[in-house]
């Protein structure tokens, strides 16, 4: 390993970085992630990008600029050991054939982008009916329910068409979920999934405008769902007069113009930036005046998704409540969203979900209604509602452990890797005698160390909670015994805070003993109930880039 002199990266882009980094080591094969203004400005809403790929929820790249790091590169020139290659091969095989089969094969009755594999593939889909009437425009207010009109379609397929050079997938994966993208008179970036449509959403524009200002915002490296909301925000507060002239010297008077301007402004911290750049949460308390209302569309101090929906679907209340990957696309899948129709569509559906950890799954969408007794609110239960959570974000946490592309994975209902065959790929890849309960444990004990490392940081049952207006129908006890049974599953108090017995049952005594330490447990079970908030201080460093090989 090697740490080299960045002064002469400071303030190139995210992606231009990584070429001109091949190009001095003169390493053209070798992998680079890197950070752009953004995160060398410690924007809290920060990416980490890296050719095909970005690292964007949670301001992880403003870690790597608060520690100087520009970049990281490495270079693998040794031999990979599998532990027992035939059957490793074997396993391959046949998630190859399995994901040929699903290709072919869509699934019936749900959105485009859950009927196929992929993460998701929205370069290669044209149809945004759902994501562009379901989703909210604006600063996550506005829905437009007749939006995908045939003129609609048209524009927003030409323009993909036009702009999309090729479709292109991660090594060696059979799926092209990203395209590389050339807009007119811009350098060619990569693009997948939802990006697409955040920032023309949150301006009310076009794809064009959105395929363009995404250039400029991924070679800043920011994140494509926060820092569209964050320049929605503040020009809702400047229209109601909490932002003034004063603080937006020289913006220009079109929507476009007024995203551009405050994203430069933004990466740079420049005037009114500084304050955008701690995103919505901590920029309505900087603001002061009311501003935290405009600041309406956040878990946990994060921007989510602007879905604003009807009926309160359990299974999403308490994924959005108790997850703490920022995103529900990191916490969703494996289970439908919602319940089918017809009862013979369901009987079809479970009919070859091989997938499922246990039969009970299948009957619980079995017995699913879209109205009635078993239906919405009070259906899935909130036992069964748990469950389903707990065997959804069980498969994130698997896949973020093993490194596997939740786009094969968790994140899709019937997916080539499953609770039933990752651990065979473990055992014939490490040569690690695993199993189901064995791997199961292992993500239970990582997910209980993420949660311990939040409540360490102040995190209770207070911030669990999604948007106030993220359904029309709520229900204050339903909700409240929701949380209480998946925190009983859990094995975690009436904070959210995992108990003595479940630390010792997953071997994490030391976890309770730092939560002694820290007067989070204050003897046997008793809990502070305080509610902390860190806000993180940033202090100034060196640029370097650090080089493995
Ligand atoms: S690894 Fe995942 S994101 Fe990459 S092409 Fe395959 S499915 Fe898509």
């Amino acid at each position: 390993m090697e740490i080299r002199d960045a002064s002469h990266l400071q303030g190139n882009g995210a992606v231009e970085t990584q070429e001109l980094i091949r190009q001095e080591l003169n390493e053209p094969k070798s992998q680079v992630v890197a950070i752009g203004l953004a995160g060398e400005n410690r924007v809290y809403f920060a990416s980490i990008e890296q050719g095909r790929s970005s690292a964007s929820r949670g301001g992880i790249g403003a870690v790597m600029g608060d520690k100087g790091v520009k970049a990281i590169a490495v270079r693998g020139t040794k031999d990979i050991h599998v532990a027992q290659p035939a059957q490793y091969l074997k396993l391959c095989d046949e998630v190859m054939e399995y994901i040929q089969f699903r290709e072919k094969s869509p699934i019936p009755g749900v959105i485009p982008i859950h009927a196929v594999l992929g993460s998701p593939q929205e370069m290669a889909i044209h149809d945004e009916k759902w994501h562009l009437e379901s989703f909210a425009w604006g600063n996550a207010r506005t829905r437009r329910k007749d939006f995908w009109s045939e003129y609609n379609e048209k524009a927003f397929t030409d323009t993909l068409e036009m702009a999309r050079t090729r479709l292109i997938s991660c090594y060696n994966c059979p799926l092209h979920c990203g395209a590389t993208i050339s807009m007119p008179g811009l350098p060619t970036y990569m693009m997948k999934c939802f990006t697409k449509l955040t920032y023309l959403m949150a301006a009310f524009s076009d794809l064009d405008f959105g395929l363009r200002i995404a250039q400029r915002a991924t070679e800043y490296g920011v994140d494509g769902y926060s820092t569209p909301q964050v320049i929605a925000f503040a020009l809702e507060l400047y229209d109601d007069g909490i932002l003034a002239a004063d603080d937006m010297p020289g913006m220009p008077e079109d929507t476009e113009g007024k995203f551009y301007y405050l994203l430069d402004r933004i990466v740079r911290r420049k005037g009114i930036g500084d304050i955008l750049a701690n995103g919505t949460h901590e920029a309505a308390r900087q603001i002061g005046q009311g501003a935290e209302a405009y600041a309406h569309n956040n878990i946990k101090r994060q921007e989510q998704a602007p879905l604003k929906l009807s009926m309160l679907n359990p299974v999403y209340f308490l994924m959005y409540c108790t997850g703490e990957k920022l995103n529900i696309t990191q916490i969703e899948g494996q289970f439908p969203q919602a319940p089918y129709v017809k009862y013979e569509d369901r009987e079809a559906f479970v009919k070859d979900w091989f997938q499922v950890p246990h039969e009970r799954f299948k009957q619980y969408f079995l017995d699913w209604n879209p109205r009635g007794e078993n239906s919405n609110p009070y259906y899935p239960t909130p036992e069964i509602a748990s469950d389903i959570v707990d065997w959804q974000e069980r498969m994130h946490y698997i896949d973020d452990a093993l490194g596997i592309c939740a786009g094969l994975s968790s994140f899709h209902m019937k997916p080539p890797y499953h609770i039933h065959n990752l651990p065979k790929f473990f055992s014939a890849g490490a040569g690690y005698d695993m199993d189901e309960d064995k791997l199961s444990q292992a993500a239970k004990r990582y997910r209980t160390l993420v949660r311990a490392i939040n409540i360490m940081r102040g995190m209770r049952r207070i911030d669990e909670k999604p948007p106030e207006d993220h359904w029309k129908k709520r229900f204050p006890e339903l909700e409240e015994e929701l949380l209480n049974t998946y925190y009983k599953l859990k094995g975690w108090n009436d904070q959210g805070i995992p108990t003595r017995e479940s630390l010792n049952n997953l071997g994490l005594d030391f976890v309770y003993e730092e939560f002694k330490r820290r007067g989070i447990m204050t003897d046997e079970e008793g809990i502070r109930h305080e509610e902390s908030s860190n806000e993180g201080e940033v202090v100034g460093a060196e640029c370097a880039f650090v080089l493995f090989s």
